[in-house]
Parts: C-alpha cells; sequence; structure tokens
C-alpha cells in the first residue's frame, strides 16, 4: 500500500489538501491506515498504564456524609459516595438550588477538590465511610456514624497515621502512563511525541492553533460581562467553585412529569418510535424521499443503559438505535436521547451510504458528530408537536454554554502544560510533578480568571480526571463546544436543517479545518461562540 499511496504529514494535509481531489484524499487516509508499526509489547505496556490509571480514577470516591465542618456538623446525607472530580463537579452544580446549605457544600467540596490536586488529602478518607475528615482543617477521626454497609470493619491505625497524606499517587499513575506513551514515540517518524500525535494525527488541528483558539475564548472581553452576570444573579461577589455556575436555565413550559406522560402516550415501545422515524425526519425539514430512505436504515432497539448509536458497517447493513423505553412506555429523556441518537444514526447513514468514497467515510473527530446530534436534540420539543424554547432560553442555553467553555479552556491548556512538563523533564519525580501541576493550575488561573473572580493562586483547574487517565483528552471538550456553535449558527442561516445536514454528512473526514470550510465557508474557531454570546448577554435580563 504505501508503495503505491505515499503517506502524507499534517502540514502537507493542511497546506495542500483544500487543493486535492476527493480521489487524493480517500489515497491520503488509505495510505494513513498503514502509518505505524508499533510492536505488541508498547502497545501491551500502554494499555496496561491506561488500566492502572482508570482503575485509580474509577475508585476515588469521597463519602460525603463523613465530610464534617469545624462544629462535627454534617453537610451531606447518608450514604453519598461521590466520584471524583465528576460526581464532586456535579454536586456543586446542584448545591445552586439547595438556597440553605449549597453555599457551604459548595465551599467544603472546593477545599476537597483542592486538598486532591495537592494531594494533601488524607490517604485514609479516600473511598472509605470509616472516617471522618474535616477539609478544613485536615483533621480526621474514626467515624462515630455508619451509613455504608460493612462499614466499620477497618481495624483502626494509630492516630498518628490518620493524617498521612495521600502519597502523590494521582501524579505517580500519570507518570506511569506518560513513560508508556514515551515508549510509542521511536515508532512514530511523523509525530515523535505523544502531544503531536494527540494534535496532528488525533484531531488533526496543530496545537498552536488550538491553543491560540483556547485563548481567545478565555480572554475575550464578554468572560468579565458574563460574571457580572452570574454575580448579579446569585447576589454576592463570585467564588472559584461558581466555574460551574449553572443558573442560567429557563424554567421550560411544561414540567418533566408532563413531558413524560406526553412521550410515553406517543411512544410505548420502541418500535413505535422506529415507525415515526419518517414522520420525525420530515418535520425535521428532510424531503419525504430522504426521509424514507434514512429510516429504512436505522432500526429502533431498546437499551440497558443509557443511549447508543452504532453505524452500520457495510452498506447493506443497518444503523441501530437504542434508547431506553420504560414498562409504562418511553419517558422524556429517553425520547431526548432518542432524538440525539438518532442524529448519530442519521449522520452514519449519510457518510455510509452516500458518500463518494467510502475510505472517507465519517466526520473529522468525535465533536463533529456530537455536534451534529445536538442539532436533533436541540429540536426534541417541536418533534413532539409542542412550542420550542422561547428567545430568553435560548439566550440563557448559550451563556451556560459560554461559561462552561470559558471553564473548560483553562482546563484544556492545563493539561496541555503539564504534557510539557513531563516531556521536558522525563525523569521526574511524582512529587516535581505535582508541585508543577498546581504551578501551571495557578498561573492559567491567575492570567485567566483571577481578574473575574477576585482571587489568586486557584488549583481547580487541575482537578479533572480525564488529566490522569484520558491523555490530553481535555482539549477537546471546548473545541466540541466551539464546532457545534458553528454548525448550529450554518443551519439557522441556511434555514432547513435537511438538505443542511445531508450536505455536511457527506463531506466526510478531511481535517477539521476543511470540514468547517465546506460546512459553513470558515475554519474552526470561537467566532460563533462568541458572536452567539455577545447576543445573549444583550437579551436576557
Ligand atoms: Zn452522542
Amino acid at each position: 500500500m504505501l508503495l503505491n499511496f505515499p503517506l502524507t504529514t499534517l502540514e502537507q494535509r493542511l497546506a495542500e489538501g483544500d487543493n486535492w481531489t476527493r480521489r487524493q484524499w480517500a489515497e491520503a487516509r488509505l495510505a494513513q491506515r498503514f502509518s505505524k508499526r508499533i510492536p505488541a509489547e508498547v502497545n501491551q505496556s500502554l494499555s496496561a498504564a491506561a488500566a492502572e490509571a482508570g482503575r485509580y480514577i474509577a475508585e476515588y470516591n469521597i463519602w460525603m456524609h463523613h465530610l464534617v465542618d469545624a462544629n462535627g456538623n454534617r453537610l451531606f446525607a447518608p450514604k453519598l459516595r461521590l466520584l471524583s472530580h465528576w460526581n464532586l463537579r456535579d454536586e456543586i452544580k446542584a448545591d445552586y438550588s439547595d438556597a440553605q446549605n449549597g453555599l457551604a457544600k459548595q465551599r467544603l467540596i472546593q477545599q476537597v477538590m483542592e486538598r486532591i490536586v495537592t494531594q494533601t488529602i488524607p490517604e485514609i478518607v479516600v473511598d472509605n465511610p470509616n472516617y471522618d475528615w474535616n477539609p478544613v482543617t485536615n483533621e480526621v477521626k474514626p467515624a462515630n456514624v455508619h451509613d455504608a454497609e460493612g462499614s466499620a470493619t477497618a481495624a483502626s491505625p494509630a492516630a498518628a497515621d490518620l493524617s498521612k497524606a495521600e502519597p502523590n499517587t494521582r501524579y505517580a499513575k500519570l507518570l506511569l502512563a506518560f513513560q508508556a506513551t514515551r515508549k510509542v514515540d521511536p515508532y512514530s517518524p511523523t509525530a515523535p511525541t505523544y502531544i503531536a500525535r494527540s494534535f496532528n494525527e488525533g484531531r488533526e488541528l496543530p496545537e498552536a492553533r488550538v491553543k491560540a483558539i483556547l485563548e481567545q475564548v478565555l480572554s475575550s472581553p464578554l468572560v468579565p460581562q458574563v460574571g457580572k452576570l452570574i454575580e448579579k444573579r446569585l447576589g454576592r461577589p463570585l467564588e472559584p467553585f461558581d466555574i460551574w455556575y449553572n443558573g442560567f436555565r429557563a424554567r421550560g413550559a411544561y414540567t418533566e412529569a408532563q413531558l413524560d406522560e406526553i412521550v410515553a402516550r406517543q411512544y410505548p415501545t420502541a418500535q413505535a418510535y422506529e415507525k415515526d422515524i419518517p414522520n420525525l425526519l420530515i418535520k425535521l425539514g428532510f424531503s419525504k424521499e430522504r426521509a424514507q430512505h434514512l429510516a429504512n436504515n436505522i432500526v429502533v432497539d431498546p437499551a440497558r443503559g443509557s443511549g447508543h448509536a452504532l453505524g452500520a458497517g457495510m452498506r447493506s447493513a443497518k444503523a441501530h438505535l437504542r434508547t431506553r423505553v420504560e414498562k409504562g412506555g418511553m419517558n422524556y429523556k429517553g425520547f431526548n436521547i432518542a432524538v440525539h441518537e438518532m442524529g448519530h444514526n442519521v449522520e452514519q447513514t449519510f457518510s455510509l451510504n452516500d458518500i463518494d468514497f467510502t475510505l472517507l467515510q465519517g466526520v473529522p473527530n468525535t465533536a463533529f458528530t456530537e455536534a451534529l446530534a445536538f442539532v436533533f436534540q436541540g429540536h426534541d420539543l417541536e418533534l413532539l408537536g409542542l412550542s420550542k424554547p422561547d428567545a430568553n432560553s435560548l439566550a440563557l442555553k448559550t451563556l451556560n454554554d459560554f461559561w462552561g467553555t470559558y471553564e473548560i479552556a483553562g482546563v484544556g491548556l492545563v493539561d496541555m502544560s503539564v504534557w510539557h512538563w513531563m516531556y521536558d523533564h522525563p525523569n521526574a519525580t511524582p512529587a516535581e510533578l505535582k508541585e508543577a501541576t498546581v504551578q501551571i493550575s495557578k498561573e492559567i488561573w491567575n492570567k485567566y480568571y483571577a481578574p473575574v473572580f477576585g482571587k489568586r493562586d486557584v488549583v481547580l483547574l487541575g482537578i479533572y480526571s480525564h488529566m490522569i487517565d484520558s491523555f490530553l483528552y481535555l482539549p477537546d471538550y471546548p473545541l466540541g463546544h466551539l464546532i457545534a456553535f458553528q454548525i448550529e449558527e450554518q443551519m439557522e442561516k441556511a434555514g432547513n436543517i435537511g438538505a443542511e445536514f445531508e450536505r455536511m454528512a457527506t463531506v466526510g473526514s478531511v481535517t477539521p479545518d476543511l470540514w468547517m470550510k465546506n460546512a459553513t465557508g470558515a475554519p474552526v474557531g470561537p467566532e460563533a461562540l462568541l458572536a452567539a454570546t455577545k447576543k445573549a448577554l444583550s437579551q436576557v435580563r
């Protein structure tokens, strides 16, 4: 294959790819399938390191009822066990609606997160309901409340051992992963570091561009304006955990229970949904003929988990849409997910069955496939025959997305800087990596967040678990938000989802910038999000 079709670099694909024919693109993708020959033992040590990091993260729970304040009060309910960082962060979000204890809870969780990042958390309180812990003073005592099954069985160590800090395990796991990824470097001549592979091969966006895009969001003059608006809505100055503020939510016209009832009546079974697919697609703007073509290629199965879209691997097979159907019929959550998964299935069907070169099947990366699915999901109420969200709710949603992008853009920059530091210090100890991560988290906070939050040296940006077990995945989140806004803006401009969706879904897996230029006329960038945010700020009161 390589004798007939030369390998290309990202620089070439970016510089020359705009003028390639579709066939040249297909040939480039074909050659790329043979771009590396990595020895099995290198791959094995990589998956072993990833599994070990994954295990460490998967078991990192905090037993919330055992967090005590200075007066020995317990703010959280018994049995509440939260996984770092996802559940801890989501608890901060949920606490905005707890008028009585919300703020105290949020401050306590921030303290817990900071102790995880700085590894000053007592080792014994990790995933252990047998001890009470005051995260402020760091005092640990054997628990006098037993809320977890099988708790109180462990022997109590001597008092001096109770406060022993976690021995930088978090950073030891990350170093292990780093050492394993480095072993691939000699077998990857066109992208000789993991950082290069992540950006040039995985995302196909040069690192310098991603960095510039994230910095453009972080330093936008809209950030302090949205920050001021949040302060006004909260009635207090911002605190660092407000990077997870989730109060930009409109009260919907229907309650969840009302929606459940409407959905269950329309879709008592998975088959009922499958039968309705052509009708749903026509409502989204597809022609009768295209709607039927798509429906012929999608089957609906009830799901055991949440939801899932499994594309077909050959044109004679069908894509599977999986969503939950309860005994009494589908509920609103199941429907909302089904509409999202249907977006994936439609993209999968077009890009397999209606593309010119099957080697170009797909989209540049997962951010694009998710953005296309969100276009469908955002119209779920109209598909039920209900009125669509009003201008104010849409503006609130935009501000919510903007604030989320601002938050995660800084997290992405921390992830990127930490990987550079590891490559610059390949023999670092876990303690040195910890010091560096804390330093980097503070620097990025001080540059982009301290001016808005009025507080310096916060380390919260280093809490994401992906940083330990997903290897430079975090920059994908902010990029995903930006891409979603670009696609959404184009759909609105075109005024017709059906034809526009098909046009985009058949561009295929070219580089993200070329895809976006084909789809919207501009390369990947934050302009659509920033424009929508500016407009939203003028609409929301
Ligand atoms: Zn999805």
